[in-house]
């Protein structure tokens, strides 16, 4: 499905089987000389399909069109290879791109997998199904070259005047474009509507959640008439959405200190006992990537409490071990 938001400016629909984002949004601007594509979509034959269809529609000439990666999530740069020319130039932020590369090497994975680890992620439930990450799978098919985007730098399509807005949390390097002619925020998976963004553990970023609330009250400052997700809908109140996001925060952190109560646990063990917004009923009936997503959610919330001296962190024998300062 294509949608057009503006002038010269479409929403291309691209569906991601069997995961419960459903779709990710790719935006296509139109420029007299360039054509910028923001995000892509998973490696994958399905998405593949669904933005080439999408793009033939809208006779974009792939020689005259560059790309935009928000954020290094294999659903938003998995097919920057299929799309990408000679002649393409594709933007992301410089810590960003090094990971995007980095999930060819083995090396990153096993890194990866100790952090996890060290968090309580039992290896053993991975090693039985044979389960691989998202990212391991669906990720560009080579090394990818990129042009490297920071704070307050510019990019000019057509009549879109776009500026870098860095927002880390959700990734080291998340970055949204804002276009303050038309106050409009490409918020890419920074601010979702409905779903809440995961804030899971990543190499290069020692403290995500604080990280990325303050990337909130960053965006919280903008004069935004109009935010464009990276999934589902867009999102047109985004001051009473960001207040939404800081509010589950806060709700996360009050449940972690009440299951924590006079237990001492790992992230794991508490992801178990956290609510989570899913149709399984048990935390043994989780597939294995909502538990790895869970683990990674508490983990983050659980350094979080740490790092502001809420809560103690004991590293024992490898894993951290959390408890209630008393
Ligand atoms: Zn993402």
């Amino acid at each position: 499905m294509i949608e057009e938001i503006l002038p010269d400016f479409y929403r291309i629909e691209v569906p991601l089987p069997e995961n419960p984002l459903k779709l990710l949004n790719s935006y296509l601007i139109k420029g007299k000389n360039r054509n910028l594509l923001i995000d892509t979509g998973f490696n994958r034959k399905e998405c593949k399909t669904a933005l080439m269809d999408g793009l033939n529609t809208l006779e974009v000439n792939l020689e005259e069109t560059d790309i935009f990666i928000t954020h290094l999530h294999a659903d938003h740069s998995g097919l920057i290879s299929a799309v990408a020319t000679n002649n393409t130039v594709v933007y992301c932020s410089e810590v960003d791109s090094k990971i995007v590369n980095l999930t060819h090497m083995p090396n990153y994975w096993a890194e990866i997998r100790s952090l996890f680890k060290s968090h309580g992620f039992p290896f053993q439930i991975i090693d039985e199904t044979g389960w691989r990450h998202p990212g391991q799978i669906y990720n560009p098919d080579c090394e990818q070259s990129f042009t490297f985007v920071k704070e307050n730098d510019s990019i000019e399509i057509g009549n879109y005047h776009f500026l870098c807005i860095e927002t880390p949390g959700h990734t080291p390097g998340h970055i949204c474009l804002y276009e303050p002619i038309q106050k409009l925020l490409i918020s890419g998976d920074h601010i979702l509507a409905k779903i809440t963004p995961n804030i899971g553990l990543e190499k290069f970023i020692d403290d995500p959640l604080d990280l990325y609330l303050k990337s909130l009250e960053k965006i919280d400052q903008m004069e935004i008439n109009l935010a464009l997700p990276g999934h589902r809908q867009i999102i047109v109140d985004v001051h009473k959405r960001i207040g939404e996001l800081q509010q589950h925060h806060t709700n996360r952190l009050k449940e972690i200190l009440k299951i924590l109560n006079t237990n001492r646990m790992n992230a794991y063990q508490i992801a178990s006992k956290m609510k989570w917004d899913l149709t399984y009923t048990e935390w043994e009936k989780f597939p294995i990537s909502q538990k790895w997503f869970a683990a990674g959610e508490a983990a983050t919330h659980l350094i979080y409490l740490w790092q502001k001296g809420m809560i103690h962190g004991i590293n024992e024998d490898g894993i951290f071990f959390f408890e209630r300062i008393t």
